[in-house]
């Protein structure tokens, strides 16, 4: 007889997800904690979206919608997409959050074995999705200064490699790719025929002064598949809205696999993510760049810290002579909670701050972490 731990997958026990589980549970315990780890914006839903999805559930749009999602909002999207990017951005699906975009990918690209590239610190979802699907993920360090380092990234490549993907603006390290590393970037993935898949989830959120929008590889590449959403655009991440761009014969597999796992995006939330994509973020994003400025400022006294230039993340080296880990320990300690770099990468040495707090809290803990270092 089985005892129901016994009917666990193999592919379930091979994701180890023990890492941020501690930091939950360590978390759970704290009271009124300065929580610096929290990877979603502070503000709330803009009111129009609000007011969107209400008007949206009362005139009865509460049943699937296609599996690819609502044409209307597939359509602008597609216009906007295919604008920036100076073509044809191909297909669209509406996703379950970049999360179900991400998980889509891999499932329609990835055969047991195949591997994938990606820098080395990581959104931790890449690698487990991977071990999920059977693939292989192949993390390369760009520590100290997280950039794409083409030398370190070409190294990792082997005739198995199918998948670069790109994080630009990066979870956890704030680092936004230049013009100059997306180029060698697409140069690795032409001259080794990788399909890329850019992960973009944090693109409003770009700080330096920039004519150009964001550095994106489905600019100069075309089989770039492109992940968006709104969870942090529009601080909706209970949401679960993003979005899949690129060549239609992948995008099409994903929507096919869509079809027999979400389904469809939450229906009555597309329509109001057709109206919020019509809300200027520009306040959120100010706000977001003084803060960064304050985490910068105050942490760059104490800390090795790369100065980042997206999203609302900054990754600051722990102090010599401890682990992120045992330092993480410490900050929990008085009171400010921050994410050991281990969750994120094969290295446990920095630790990530998200600075998406009142800027109040914000420079009390970062000045309470300079404190302990
Ligand atoms: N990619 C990155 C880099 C992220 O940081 C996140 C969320 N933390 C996601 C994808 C997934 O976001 P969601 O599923 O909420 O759209």
């Amino acid at each position: 007889m089985r005892s129901p731990a016994e009917y666990v997958s193999r592919r379930a026990h091979a994701v180890d997800a023990s890492g941020i589980r501690k930091v939950f549970d360590l978390a759970a315990r704290m009271k009124d904690p300065i929580n610096l780890s929290i990877g979603l914006p502070d503000f709330d839903v803009p009111e129009i979206a609000k007011t969107a999805a209400i008007d949206a559930i009362r005139s009865g749009n509460n049943r699937y919608t296609q599996t690819q999602g609502i044409a209307p909002l597939r359509e602008r999207l597609r216009a906007d997409l295919s604008r920036e990017v100076g073509r044809d951005v191909g297909d669209v699906l509406i996703t379950s959050g970049v999360s179900g975009g991400l998980f889509l990918a891999i499932l329609a690209t990835i055969d047991p074995g195949d591997e994938a590239v990606f820098l080395d610190p990581y959104f931790v979802m890449y690698k487990h999705l991977l071990t999920m699907a059977g693939g292989v993920a192949r993390p390369v360090d760009s520590y100290p200064d997280f950039r794409f380092h083409a030398d370190r990234v070409e190294r990792a490549i082997t005739p198995k490699t199918k998948l670069l993907i790109l994080n630009s603006p990066s979870n956890p390290t704030g680092v936004v790719m230049s013009e100059a590393e997306v180029k060698a970037a697409v140069e690795i993935a032409r001259k080794h025929d990788l399909l890329v898949v850019s992960d973009e989830i944090y693109e409003p959120f770009l700080y330096d002064a920039r004519t150009t929008g964001l550095p994106s590889a489905a600019k100069s590449y075309e089989k770039t598949l492109i992940l968006r959403g709104f969870s942090k655009s529009h601080a909706m991440t209970g949401w679960r809205l993003g979005y899949a761009a690129g060549p239609e014969p992948i995008v099409s597999q994903m929507t096919k696999l869509q079809q027999y796992t979400y389904v469809c995006a939450p229906s009555p939330l597309q329509y109001a993510a057709l109206r919020a994509m019509d809300v200027p973020m520009r306040d959120a994003v100010s706000a977001y760049r003084r803060k960064r400025d304050i985490a910068f400022e105050v942490l760059s006294r104490k800390f090795e810290v790369v100065r980042p230039d997206g999203a609302f993340y900054i990754f600051p080296q722990a102090p010599a002579g401890a682990s992120a880990t045992e330092f993480v320990a410490r900050a929990i300690e008085r009171n400010v909670l921050v994410i050991p770099g281990n969750v994120f990468s094969d290295r446990d040495t920095h630790f990530r701050i998200s600075y998406a707090t009142t800027d109040e809290r914000l420079r009390q803990g970062c000045e309470i972490l300079c404190t302990l270092a």
